[in-house]
């Protein structure tokens, strides 16, 4: 029998990260001294007291059975809680559901709210999910380029209004992947009258709001009217080290919430009550953890930066996020930088096009390995004859 996969599927590009995974993969079987900025998955652990907490978690039978629905009330009362001293924002707890980490949910969401031919709003470069979700659903991608010259902020304005007509979502992300840029309060007020004018929902991902470095990422979630259009996704993965726990949220607007819940509720049955019990004590415990976890980051983002703008890389530090956005040397493009870095230096890093065509002429560093590492790759990458 031959079998033939839907056309959606065949219309998918690669997903980036598995690719990168298999070249590094190929690379270490060839013997290669491998330094892997490629993925950006922390390479620290779950916080002690979040695996203790998981640990007596996983014992109790009553975590044993089908979750069902938006989450433990215990859970979405800490979100909720979270949201009140981290950004000073109101939400109740009927206003959040629970995701198997927030990709899933990003994933989703069009479930909820896209008909054939319904646009999709996708910043460019950015995390591929947006445009997969799109995809399944059928609706279209619109992508809105995110240019230095606007600090990676997507122009609302330059979009035409036969667009706008059949636009049913936007998707921003801030702190963002891979540019690192932060949004501010003009903008989101921006993208609010935006989406109001033109009925479109907001989702916001804001999966990196606490991997920052000296001011604090705001959230949407916090601008007035936020609430009307939109929702944020949030997750665990990037603030405690628990990419592999699976668990996030989404929140804000109680139906935009509901649907993307309806939806969830026909495809999955909930998030592992014990996870849900170990990331209630995350988000309750004392945060020195993520403060550690940010001071770590910034001695990497630090020994990065300053040691290819020796090498005469034009780079900026980031404010936020573990990424480093970085314009490839002269006369290079991001695969001709990304190939020579892997061949001649055993260095893994994400071509900025892989993530968007606006991001041609970058490539992305993410600060998932140790200051001696970085220290090395830097002192390789000044061997190389760009
Ligand atoms: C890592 C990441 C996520 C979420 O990851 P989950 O582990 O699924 O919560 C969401 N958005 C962006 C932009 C990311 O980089």
């Amino acid at each position: 029998m031959e079998i033939r996969y839907n056309e959606k599927l065949k219309k998918l590009p690669p997903y980036l990260f598995i690719e990168i995974d298999r070249k590094k993969k190929e690379a270490i079987e060839r013997g290669a001294d491998i330094i892997s900025l490629g993925v950006g998955d922390p390479d620290l652990p779950t916080p002690e007291h979040i695996i203790k907490s998981m640990q007596s978690a996983v014992a109790k039978p009553v975590n044993h059975q089908y979750p069902f629905g938006a989450g433990l009330l215990s859970y979405r009362k800490a979100v909720a809680d979270w949201y009140k001293s981290r950004f000073n924002v109101e939400i109740s707890a009927d206003e959040v559901c629970a995701l198997i980490g927030s990709k899933e949910g990003i994933g989703h969401i069009h479930l909820g709210f896209i008909n054939p031919e319904d646009v999709v709003l996708i910043p460019e470069p950015g995390y591929p999910v947006y445009n997969t979700g799109t995809i399944f659903t059928d609706g279209v991608p619109y992508f809105m380029p995110l240019l230095e010259k606007n600090n990676y902020l997507p122009d609302l304005d330059a979009i035409a209004a036969d667009v706008l007509k059949k636009a049913k979502i936007i998707f921003v992300n801030y702190p963002n992947n891979p540019t690192a840029a932060v949004a501010t309060k003009e903008f989101y007020e921006k993208l609010i009258d935006f989406a109001k004018k033109n009925n479109i929902i907001v989702a916001a991902d804001a999966a990196y709001s606490e991997i920052y470095y000296d001011e604090k990422p705001i959230s949407f979630l916090e601008i007035p009217g936020a609430k009307e259009v939109g929702v944020e996704f949030h997750s665990l993965s990037k603030t405690y080290n628990m990419t592999g726990w699976r668990i996030g949220w989404v929140a804000g607007n109680k139906d935009i919430v509901a649907g993307v819940a309806k939806v969830k509720d026909n495809y999955d049955s909930g998030v592992f009550q014990a996870v849900q019990e170990a990331a209630i004590t995350a988000l309750t415990s004392s945060q020195k953890c993520v403060e550690d976890a940010r001071k770590i980051y910034k001695e990497r983002r630090d020994a990065l930066v300053e040691g290819l703008q020796k090498l005469g890389w034009d780079v900026k530090p980031p404010k936020a996020t573990f990424y480093v956005w970085a314009k490839v040397p002269k006369g290079y493009t991001s695969a001709q930088a990304v190939s020579k870095l892997l061949d001649e230096a055993a260095i893994v890093c994400t071509p900025g096009n892989g993530m968007g065509k606006s991001g041609e002429g970058y490539v992305r560093f993410a600060l998932t390995v140790g200051v001696p590492r970085i220290k090395e790759a830097v002192e390789r990458i000044a061997k190389l004859k760009f």
